[in-house]
């Protein structure tokens, strides 16, 4: 029979369980992406991350070709469209099976089930599978049969369940027998062609790889995915220590890839467990660090598909919708720029404009700065971080920017505020890390780096540190149930 895979954020051709589910029970295979640029810009997703995502996708058509398995294009505005177009596409490839990973953000879940509907009404086999997180979302569950919401306790239960268990990566597909019989483009209702070229960019995304074929620095694809994890495996044994000093380059900077799928979780994990005697508890520091991260991962990943609001920029805990947030656009530019005039948090926005990835300390400390010293409505940050990441995903910024403004589930308690200049000094003590993104004031002593004196062509502080933190705490102290 004939399949079709639908690829999203699953861009691999190892380890991925619906193109390896479609492989193994159809005679023809194809697959099918489909782009829809309004949806992804009315949820944030910005340039970095689909600019990556498209440039992951035209790697993995050229791995397909080779197992003779076409990958066809589609750009259509917008997600409610996609059950119509997917409709139309199964009718005239003549399709009699189609296999797609699960995504759990509120959107993508309600596309899924409309297309899930359509197609079994037309009579077609529809196989959604788990692939995207260790466990489906929903399989780990407190006695009372409720959603963990935190960590902690999660990640015990988590453990307890597998311990053992094994979360062996598959095999690529297999090579199917001839792609002979699959047309090269076809014209779908309302002007839309289903293609086999894949286009350079998107309407309303202008960003494109450089020469080289990289983007911002990284180098798109699962080739380059493997290589980071491959070199990763080199230090885990560090992680632990040295995971938390951005001048550093001790963390696996896989985010863009386990995003877009050009790596797996499993994958990951594979690897640690290797490196810690086969478990999650083996006496790796580093590799039990780590684990206990892409544990993180998992967990947010839980709670999005857990509960909507949180996909709909809703905060977990309802009370704090009643900080009083300010919305004032010039400090929220200063802060977007890395002009605030502390040199952390400056330092961590323009390595987040320049490169499209930040260091998970620093993503934690200019969050706290926006949310708290400046008390900006975390919506704000949450928004910019989508749009510039090239790692953007709902679940695990959202999960970062509620745990940050202490509005989520398992948040930093409102009292305590980071304090960005004591962890300046504390992961960034020689200010390298400083003196890499903030050239005006490189020529400042260790000393003077943190809190430089008053400075031409460096910005004064716009906020006082210490008052506003009083003022945070304050404005969520009045509220109930935190
Ligand atoms: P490593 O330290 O090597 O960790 C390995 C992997 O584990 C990461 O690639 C990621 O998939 C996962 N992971 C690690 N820490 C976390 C975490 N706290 N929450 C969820 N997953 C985690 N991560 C994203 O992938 N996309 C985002 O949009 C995102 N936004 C964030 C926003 C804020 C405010 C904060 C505080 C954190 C955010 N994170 C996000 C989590 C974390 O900062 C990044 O995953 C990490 O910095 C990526 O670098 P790495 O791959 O070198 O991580």
């Amino acid at each position: 029979r004939r399949g079709l895979v639908w690829l999203r954020n699953d861009l691999r051709l190892n380890d991925n369980t619906a193109l390896y589910r479609g492989a193994q029970s159809c005679r023809e295979l194809a697959a099918v992406f489909i782009a829809c640029p309004i949806s992804w810009q009315e949820q944030d997703e910005g340039e970095p991350v689909v600019a990556f995502r498209l440039a992951c996708l035209r790697e993995l058509q050229q791995r397909l070709a080779e197992r003779n398995i076409p990958l066809y294009f589609l750009e259509i505005a917008r997600f409610q469209q996609v059950p119509r177009a997917m409709e139309e596409i199964v009718h005239k490839l003549e399709i009699e099976a189609l296999f797609a990973n699960s995504e759990y953000p509120y959107n993508e879940q309600r596309r899924d089930d409309a297309v899930r509907t359509a197609l079994k009404n037309a009579g077609l086999q529809v196989e959604f599978c788990s692939d995207r997180t260790l466990l489906p979302p929903g399989a780990v569950k407190t006695g009372g049969g409720e959603t963990y919401k935190v960590f902690t306790p999660f990640k015990r239960a988590f453990v307890a369940r597998c311990g053992s268990d094994y979360f062996a990566p598959l095999p690529p597909p297999r090579k199917m027998e001839t792609a002979a019989g699959w047309p090269r483009w076809i014209q779908l209702a309302e002007q839309h062609n289903l293609v086999r070229t894949i286009p350079g960019k998107l309407p309303g995304y202008e960003l494109t790889p450089d020469r080289n074929g990289r983007l911002l620095g990284w180098m798109p694809g699962e080739k380059a995915g493997a290589r980071h994890l491959r070199a990763f495996r080199e230090k885990i044994g560090r992680y632990a220590l040295e995971r938390d000093f951005p001048a550093k380059d001790a963390t696996s900077r896989l985010s863009p890839y386990l995003n877009c799928g050009a790596v797996s979780i499993r994958q990951c994990v594979q690897m640690a467990f290797a490196e810690n005697g086969g478990g999650w508890s083996g006496g790796n520091q580093g590799a039990e660090c780590w684990l206990g991260e892409l544990l993180w991962r998992e967990f947010y990943t839980h709670l999005i598909a857990a509960f909507p609001r949180l996909s709909m920029h809703k905060p977990f805990k309802p009370d704090t919708d009643r900080v009083p947030w300010k919305y004032d656009a010039q400090l929220f530019r200063s802060w977007c720029e890395g002009t605030t005039g502390v040199p952390i948090v400056d330092a961590a926005m323009r390595q987040l404009n320049e490169t499209g990835w930040m260091h998970n300390r620093l993503r934690m400390v200019v969050a706290s700065f926006l949310t708290k010293n400046l008390l900006i409505d975390w919506r704000w940050g949450e928004r910019y971080f989508m749009q510039r990441l090239i790692d953007a995903d709902l679940a695990a910024n959202n999960g970062g920017w509620q745990w940050a403004a202490s509005t989520g589930t398992d948040s930093v308690p409102y009292f305590r505020v980071f304090n960005p200049y004591s962890q300046s000094k504390r992961f960034d003590r020689h200010g390298e890390f400083i003196r890499r993104f903030v050239p005006e004031l490189r020529h400042l002593s260790e000393k003077a780096i943190h809190c430089p004196p008053p400075l031409d062509g460096y910005p004064a502080p716009v906020c006082d540190v210490a008052q506003s933190r009083d003022q945070a705490i304050a404005a969520f102290a009045g509220l109930r149930n935190l």
